[in-house]
């Protein structure tokens, strides 16, 4: 028997509406590229979001459009996230740090028709503009006076003259809204297309999971940025509860975090531990916690348990997280429940170093290698798998990754070897797939590998992940050389330059007689990072 309630589609539009109404004063505050910093409270967004909406569409915006973002976070990529998606296009975000080569792959398999860029930018849109779509319309994140020279539109002057308020449409609540492309996985990035609904139902699981952070009247500072995984739900979830939005901009060292975070009295603070080292370094020179935080959620990789104690023993809560792309992208949160929060520092900083329990709509299940599912003992560890309401049932038009994401039963595969105890806390232990994280950002071992395994000096050749102080992990090259002699370093970085960014080389080159094989006749590289993993690289 079917019920008789409503059924109303969930819409992105709604939340900056009910944002704007019931949280008008709750602010954005933006470090912008011009240099100063901008301030609007959610009811200005609203109607700016409303002037951009009917700029897209005079530039000829079609329902289901993919338009891409490529800037920092700030008010004008908040903007783009409504606008576009609100007036039926698909906002795709891309992330800078991604090699040229990625990049035009990327934006010519979305098939993107229009880009808005931040200044930053724009050498490299020029750089690579020729490779991209044709009539690929480029639009300036600035005003008429900081407007480069060439073919570009300017964001301001879209807005100029435009009617702030927007009569936003209705569509099935699984229609397209975003799209973000991962690196995370094995050959070219993949995308999510995320719809209206996922992104909702996301943005109301975050705000339950977190309700500390995620109030009326408290400022969150995101550093987890707008061109990946959608700033961890944040866009959606700050303006659904009322939080405040703090944008950093570009700058992202510890000194002007602090700067920006002590001024704007930031009481949560989310992003990925090599940002938070840095940040670290900066409090221990000053000898205080920036004023007011309070809270911060950590994750993108595993969070070290020096810095979780680091933060705790300053009096700020710190919420362990997990998640990926492919889960809009929040899967678990750290956050303690009563009775475990009144443990003594040390038992409290080793359940937080564990990823933490599962968000409300995120299923976790671990299998062994037949696929058969594994208890939650806290012991036994095997490769996670998730399925949810905000979960990617199928990568954008790629049929041939969609083979295999899955298992029989639907469940996505993540790639992370994991337990998960009785209390329901996950603890990520490895790795199933074949990749490095720096900083928080990708790097694939197998690409590396293939590039210079063309040497002719290469007779075989692994990368592995080493432990990095500052990055958390970088890549070493292990190198097997053919008869013909060893390769010099110069010439395989050579190689590697043309496909990679300078950041995703190696850091280190060693030379090896052979390398170790598993019994079914693949590179160990379980045995390579014990037997390497306290090796010196240069700069650590
Ligand atoms: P991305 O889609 O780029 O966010 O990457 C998702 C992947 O990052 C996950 O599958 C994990 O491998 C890794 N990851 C994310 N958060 C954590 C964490 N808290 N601890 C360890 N690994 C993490």
């Amino acid at each position: 028997m079917q019920g008789s309630m409503m059924m109303r589609p969930l819409k992105i539009a709604d939340i900056l509406s009910y944002a704007a109404e019931i949280h008008p004063l709750s602010e954005v505050v933006s470090v912008r590229t011009e240099g100063d910093i901008h301030r609007q409270t959610y009811a200005g967004t609203a109607r700016r979001v409303a002037k951009l909406a009917h700029g897209l569409v005079s530039q000829g915006m079609q329902t289901g459009d993919r338009v891409a973002t490529l800037a920092w976070n700030g008010y004008r990529h908040l903007e783009l996230y409504y606008a576009i998606s609100g007036a039926g296009g698909v906002c795709h975000t891309i992330n800078p740090r991604l090699s040229a080569e990625q990049m035009t792959y990327i934006v010519n398999h979305a098939n993107d028709t229009m880009l808005f860029v931040d200044t930053t930018f724009v050498p490299l849109v020029a750089a690579l503009r020729d490779q991209w779509p044709a009539g690929l319309k480029v639009v300036v994140m600035t005003d008429r006076d900081h407007m480069p020279e060439g073919d570009f539109l300017c964001y301001e002057e879209l807005l100029d003259g435009q009617s702030d308020s927007f009569d936003w449409p209705d569509f099935p609540e699984d229609t397209a809204a975003g799209l973000c492309y991962t690196s995370g996985t094995t050959g070219n990035p993949k995308g999510t297309l995320y719809t209206h609904r996922s992104t909702v139902l996301h943005a109301m699981m975050v705000g339950l999971s977190l309700p500390t952070a995620l109030q009326p009247g408290k400022r969150i500072l995101p550093v987890v940025p707008l061109f990946h995984v959608n700033a961890w739900g944040l866009p959606y979830a700050a303006p659904l509860t009322g939080a405040s939005l703090i944008f950093p901009g570009g700058a992202l060292d510890g000194e002007s975090l602090f700067r920006l975070m002590d001024n704007e009295k930031v009481y949560s603070a989310w992003g990925v531990p090599t940002v938070w080292l840095g940040l670290q370094g900066e409090i221990t020179k000053q000898g205080r916690m920036p004023e007011g935080l309070g809270d911060m959620v950590v994750g993108g990789s595993a969070a070290p348990a020096s810095m979780i104690q680091f933060f705790e023993e300053g009096d700020v809560n710190v919420c362990h997280a997990w998640g990926m792309t492919e889960m809009s992208p929040i899967g678990t949160q750290g956050n303690l429940p009563d009775h475990l929060n009144d443990k003594p520092m040390a038992e409290r900083i080793a359940i937080k170093s564990k990823q933490g329990r599962r968000v409300f709509g995120v299923d976790l299940k671990i299998v062994d290698e037949d696929g058969k599912r594994l208890p939650h003992d806290g012991e036994a560890a095997g490769e996670l798998y998730v399925r949810g309401n905000a979960i990617t049932s199928g990568y954008f038009e790629n049929e041939e990754a969609n083979k295999t994401a899955f298992d029989a039963d639907g469940w996505f595969g993540t790639g992370d070897v994991a337990t998960i105890d009785t209390h329901g806390f996950l603890t990520i232990t490895d790795r199933a797939k074949d990749l490095i994280k720096s900083g928080g950002e990708w790097i694939s071992s197998l690409d590396l590998e293939n590039t210079v395994m063309a040497h002719p000096k290469v007779a075989n050749c692994a990368v592995i992940a080493v432990p990095h102080p500052k990055w958390d992990e970088r890549p070493l090259m292990i190198v097997v050389p053919s008869p013909e002699g060893k390769p010099e370093v110069g010439d395989l970085m050579d190689m590697l330059k043309e496909h990679f960014a300078t950041w995703q080389l190696p850091d280190d080159v060693v030379f090896v007689e052979d390398l170790p094989m598993t019994a079914t006749g693949k590179v160990s590289k379980l045995t390579l990072r014990k037997q390497f993993g306290d090796h010196k690289l240069p700069d650590a």
